[in-house]
């Protein structure tokens, strides 16, 4: 099959350097496979989202030397390309699954939610099988089959969870209407025909989520990367801590895009510690995943570098 890779960010603020990061290992994993690149906004968050910060995403990636071939501004076989116009496809595909409105607050699933097995607290079906209160907002939530989930990624290997024992029911639709991030994911992937999703570590814990789903309504499940966080000088995550500039601030000081490229390459070992600028293109014939784990790769931004 034809590779289709993306890159899916959230219009909800100002794109930082793990960002662009990862935009960049999208891109030059399907460049490198000759294959198709899709720029998805994923703006369902009403409250959060704002086409302010879509148009800075956008001059972000020209700015450093990445394109796309199907996206928000050019369009595209698989459109519309932002998850705000793609409510229809989203409700369509939750009418098929077993769901059951859920009246919680956010105080009584503190309360009553536990974290024995993970990170999340596990959601302990409170309303599955009693009738919600009429007076709150209602949120849809899956009746999450029983099994484990089970998918492989290029660098963290098998990725397995139980899904209803570990996280519960899941939210499928938030009681202000809006769809979540795992249902609007798992569709949008498969009705742009994806193929390789490529994003930060820090998402790793929904793949099997999306797995789930995916197998729920007979959807192909794409190949998974999830690739290592940038860290700051002192090899903690990288944070405002650390000073990293903003990319729109970088761009607006003059900074050449190809700088920051270089930047970005040299933390994942695909560029010489001595390449100072260097387009994205020019990095596609050398692209190996297997550079991303040799000592060379720090996963350290060379901040001064860039000052410098
Ligand atoms: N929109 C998500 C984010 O910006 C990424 C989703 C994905 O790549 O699956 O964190």
């Amino acid at each position: 099959m034809e590779y289709a890779g993306r890159y899916a960010p959230s219009p909800t603020g100002r794109q930082h350097l793990g960002n662009a990061r990862t935009a960049l290992l999208a891109w030059l994993d399907a460049r490198a496979q000759r294959g198709r690149f899709v720029l998805r906004i994923e703006d369902l968050d009403p409250g959060r989202a704002r086409r302010l910060y879509e148009t800075t995403v956008l001059e972000d990636l020209r700015w450093l030397g990445i394109d796309w071939d199907e996206g928000p501004d050019r369009g595209g076989p698989h459109g519309p390309y932002r998850q705000s116009e793609r409510h229809d496809r989203y409700a369509e595909v939750l009418a098929r699954l077993p769901t059951y409105p859920c009246s919680c607050t956010r105080k009584e699933l503190r309360l009553t939610a536990s974290a024995p097995h993970g990170i999340e607290p596990v959601y302990p079906a409170t309303c599955r099988d009693r009738p919600p209160s009429p007076a709150r907002p209602l949120a849809l939530r899956w009746r999450t089959p029983a099994g484990e989930a089970v998918a492989h990624d290029r660098f963290l290997g098998r990725l397995h969870q139980d899904v209803a024992r570990e996280i519960g029911d899941v939210v499928l639709q938030r009681g202000d209407g809006a769809y979540a991030y795992q249902l609007a994911v798992v569709v949008d992937d498969a009705a742009m025909g994806i193929t390789d999703v490529v994003r930060g570590a820090d998402l790793w814990s929904s793949t099997p989520r999306q797995v789930w789903l995916q197998r729920a309504l007979g959807l192909p499940t794409p190949r998974y990367t999830h690739v290592p966080l940038v860290l700051g000088p002192d090899g903690d995550k990288l944070s405002k801590r650390h000073g990293a500039p903003e990319m729109v601030g970088l761009r607006r000081a003059g900074v050449d895009g190809a700088r920051v490229v270089a930047l970005l390459a040299r933390s994942a070992n695909l560029c010489g510690p001595a390449v100072r600028r260097v387009r994205p293109r020019e990095l596609v014939d050398d692209f190996d995943w297997a550079r991303l784990t040799e000592p060379g790769a720090t996963h350290v931004l060379d901040l001064d570098g860039l000052r410098a």
